[in-house]
């Protein structure tokens, strides 16, 4: 039997890219055929998407906890949508799918990565071989108390493709293109380790998550100063001590205190939906992992059963 993989777009209803896509995959399904696979769509949240909203209730992106998706009678949208889900497509659901690929796309100058939520060994192997083929970076987003239940992580394998920049709730040729490019490469990477073919060579180049940093605020809780400029020309940069990182009202910059722990390279800079969060920016640590032949391993045991 093939195995299953469920591609999802507009979990966050103000990112249209991804819902554009799942509309032209239903015109031309063949893009997402690949010899082994069964691939399927969704739309993650129809109804923030209707009302171009991150979310209505409570971010989907953060809604596969169990304080939700075990209450049955929740009256939060985002919760009763994430149990529709897994009932539908989830391990145990009425067509079940062992890989998940959550599209979404970013305000920040990130260009196109992938995002991890833990080191599960059949995602590290399938990001891996993503890298290989276009060069990716990996956000590793761990360890972060204050972020959890993400999508990815309630599937068998799964991970997210992040595309930007693009401002929220804008329709851009350019973002769906790169997320079609990454999109196949994934499916590339799924149809050979459904062949029991997929090899891998080079080290995985990681973005450790390290933490985040908020704006500097006033008493009454609002931003007294704005990111500075030298921070939005592109993300997965060193972060030194001493250079601007916050742009005052008055001209005058912030410098980053440095971290002791090692560089820090920053992700998500800029990103709109963060304010909300209290993060300007994140800051990350750049690994390299060497391959563990166990990931492909996994990934190919999860796809063959
Ligand atoms: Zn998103």
């Amino acid at each position: 039997m093939a195995a299953s993989v469920l591609i999802v777009g507009g979990t966050h209803g103000n990112e249209c890219n991804g819902p554009w896509l799942v509309q032209h995959w239903g015109h031309e399904p063949s893009q997402l055929q690949r010899r082994g696979l069964s691939v399927r769509t969704a739309i993650g949240n129809p109804e923030a998407l209707q009302a171009n909203r991150r979310y209505i209730d409570n971010d989907l992106n953060r809604s596969f906890i169990p304080e939700l998706l075990d209450d049955p009678s929740t009256p939060c949208l985002e919760g009763q949508r994430a149990q529709h889900l897994l009932a539908s497509h989830g391990p145990e659901g009425i067509t079940p799918a062992t890989v998940l690929i959550d599209l979404h796309s970013t305000t920040s100058a990130m260009g196109s990565c992938l995002v991890l939520y833990d080191r599960r060994p059949a995602a590290l192997a399938l990001a891996a071989g993503c890298q290989e083929r276009l060069g990716l970076p990996i956000y590793l987003h761990e360890s972060d108390r204050a972020q959890t239940g993400f999508m990815a992580q309630a599937w068998p394998c799964g991970l997210a493709l992040e595309v930007g920049p693009v401002p929220q709730g804008v329709l851009s040729p350019r973002i769906c293109r790169q997320s079609e490019l990454g999109l196949a490469a994934l499916l590339d990477v799924l149809e050979q380790a459904a062949a029991g073919r997929l090899m891998l060579r080079r080290a995985l180049k990681i973005h450790r998550h390290l933490g985040s940093l908020d704006f500097p605020r006033h008493s009454d809780g609002e931003p007294s100063a704005c990111l500075h400029p030298q921070r939005l020309l592109g993300d997965w940069k060193l972060l030194a001590a001493g250079e601007p990182l916050f742009l005052q009202p008055d001209g005058t910059a912030i410098p980053f205190a440095g971290d002791p722990s090692g560089p820090v390279h920053t992700v998500f800079s800029h990103e709109a939906a963060y304010q909300e969060k209290g993060i300007a920016t994140s800051l990350t640590r750049q690994e390299h992992w060497p391959i563990d032949p166990s990931w492909v391993a996994a990934l190919q045991a999860l796809l063959q059963a």
